[in-house]
């Protein structure tokens, strides 16, 4: 029986991290992972390279130059005579991209010694992994002094819109839509439900997104989802709160959803229905349980340094606890080969960025002001508008503010909460100053470019002591 070090079992953000950062520091591994693509080879990458993260952003970024073609450029006395887009065209480059990225991953693999095991990964008990070929083959058993779990998440699926792969789909199926549909409807106002709504959107799709709950982006701090909330109903998404799917019938034509709101039951038809209402742990298969390892709801239960209840056996990424990032999910498996290899691995859970990659975008770290209101904490908060920065006036991207926010007494950097171009990036200094403890006079103090849009970084700090200069 083949021995290693460690075996990982799934090669998404997690895994793939964890198996490179294992064999890095010497430790025989081999990493399991299941997965086929479109042309049903083996590949790496889990969710997030094959139909996650990577393909999204690809549609996104497409979907956003066309938009610009129409809405951006004009201001700027560049006109088009006539605007097309191919849409072939477009999903081929967002295949080429995943193609790229997850034979990359493949080669990383290779160059590390990494041993990638080509199958479905069952736990045994003490301490043995069974591989089923992809292709079929016989099961091989290996053994190993570690486990690590990281075998991700899958769609979440309700029972009134059950997903048949053509009128109904879920995220995967709705990066690989092969036209631009008259109407979309989208169940989940999300992450998931508005980046995909905003592709399509953009493309000429008249889009309505249903959601259950009263609030929009719930997990966000209010001040940046009702601003966010405005700007896309603008743009065009029919975002309607409060309306709980209850029956979604097909045709050969369309889709036919029936809601529920306070106003009673309503009806709509739709060429696509998406079904974004979340995302569930994946362990199907795995025995976890079988192999003696704790579970919660599906969950892998583990403590803060992602130990499950088998000495050896660890869980990390979206199996286990915590927000279904691909980051979080790629520092947990860093934090865990060091574990293992008899280092102090850990991931600050508290300053874990969060991004919604609409336009403008979404993103924060740390607490919001509803957390802090609820949790008694004091607290002084300052904000700044895109529209009064130099270089947000030049790139015609002046939709947006950055709301900063410190403790009261101690001045200590709390939450950083941005909706505007770019707020991806600007999001990594707000994580960094709170990873070393910094208050909102030192991001006040501290020289940012000029004329850059981290200029908002700078001013929000300043208007939270209320010495904003530029407003
Ligand atoms: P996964 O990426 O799900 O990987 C798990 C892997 O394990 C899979 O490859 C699976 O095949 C394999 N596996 C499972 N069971 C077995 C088994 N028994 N044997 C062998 N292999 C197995 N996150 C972000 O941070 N930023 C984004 O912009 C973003 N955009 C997203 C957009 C969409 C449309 C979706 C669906 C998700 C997005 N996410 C994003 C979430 C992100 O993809 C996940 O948080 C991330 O992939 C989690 O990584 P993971 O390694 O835990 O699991
Ligand atoms: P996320 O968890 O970010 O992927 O978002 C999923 C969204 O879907 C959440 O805002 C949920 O409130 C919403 N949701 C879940 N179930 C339903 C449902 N049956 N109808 C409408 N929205 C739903």
């Amino acid at each position: 029986m083949k021995s290693f070090d460690v075996v990982v079992v799934g090669a998404g953000p997690g895994g793939y991290v964890a198996a490179i950062r294992c064999a890095q520091l010497g430790l025989s591994t081999a990493c399991v992972e299941q997965w086929l693509n479109p042309e049903g080879e083996p590949t790496v990458g889990g969710t997030c390279l094959n139909v996650g993260c990577i393909p999204s952003k690809a549609l996104l970024d497409s979907s956003h130059h066309y938009h610009n073609l129409t809405h951006l450029l004009p201001s700027h006395g560049i006109s088009v005579s006539s605007v097309d887009i191919d849409i072939s065209t477009m999903q081929a480059r967002r295949e080429g991209v995943v193609k790229n990225l997850t034979r990359g991953i493949a080669g990383l693999f290779k160059k590390n010694k990494v041993e990638w095991l080509k199958g479905h990964g069952r736990l045994l008990a003490g301490k043995q992994v069974e591989v089923t070929p992809v292709d079929a083959g016989s099961a091989e058993t290996v053994e190993a002094k570690n486990i690590i779990i990281a075998t991700g998440s899958t769609p979440m699926a309700i029972k009134a819109a059950p997903v048949d792969g053509n009128r109904i789909v879920d995220s995967e199926g709705a990066l690989i839509f092969d036209a631009v549909p008259k109407r979309l409807g989208i169940i989940g106002a999300g992450v998931i439900g508005l980046e995909l709504g905003s592709v399509w959107n953009r493309l000429g799709s008249e889009v309505v997104v249903l959601e259950a709950m009263d609030t929009f982006l719930g997990a966000a701090d209010q001040t940046i989802a009702k601003l966010a909330m405005r700007s896309l109903k603008k743009q065009g998404l029919d975002i309607r709160l409060g309306t709980s799917v209850t029956v979604a019938n097909t045709t050969k034509k369309a889709v036919s959803v029936t809601y529920e709101d306070k106003n009673g039951e309503h009806e709509e038809k739709f060429d696509k229905l998406v079904v974004a209402v979340g995302r569930r742990p994946y362990a199907d298969g795995l025995d976890a349980e079988a192999a003696g390892v704790a579970m919660e709801n599906g969950r892998i239960s583990v403590d803060a340094h992602c130990r499950t209840s088998v000495d050896g056996i660890y869980a990390i990424g979206d199996v286990v606890q915590g927000p279904m990032l691909a980051h979080k999910a790629s520092e947990e498996g860093v934090a865990v080969a060091e574990i293992i290899a008899g280092q102090a691995g850990h991931v600050d859970h508290q300053h874990i960025p969060w991004v919604i990659y609409t336009h403008p975008e979404i993103a924060w770290a740390g607490q919001t002001e509803e957390q802090l209101k609820a949790a008694g904490t004091p607290y002084r908060a300052g904000s700044f508008p895109y529209m009064a920065i130099g270089r947000a006036q030049g790139a015609g991207e002046t939709e947006g503010i950055v709301k900063m926010i410190g403790h009261a007494d101690t001045d200590r950097l709390l939450g950083v909460h941005i909706f505007g171009a770019q707020a991806s990036e600007l999001v990594a200094e707000a994580v960094v100053a709170m990873e070393f403890h910094a208050s909102t006079e030192d991001l006040a103090r501290i020289v940012h470019a000029h004329p850059t849009l981290s200029e908002a970084m700078h001013e929000a700090a300043l208007a939270v002591d209320k010495r904003a200069l530029h407003i």
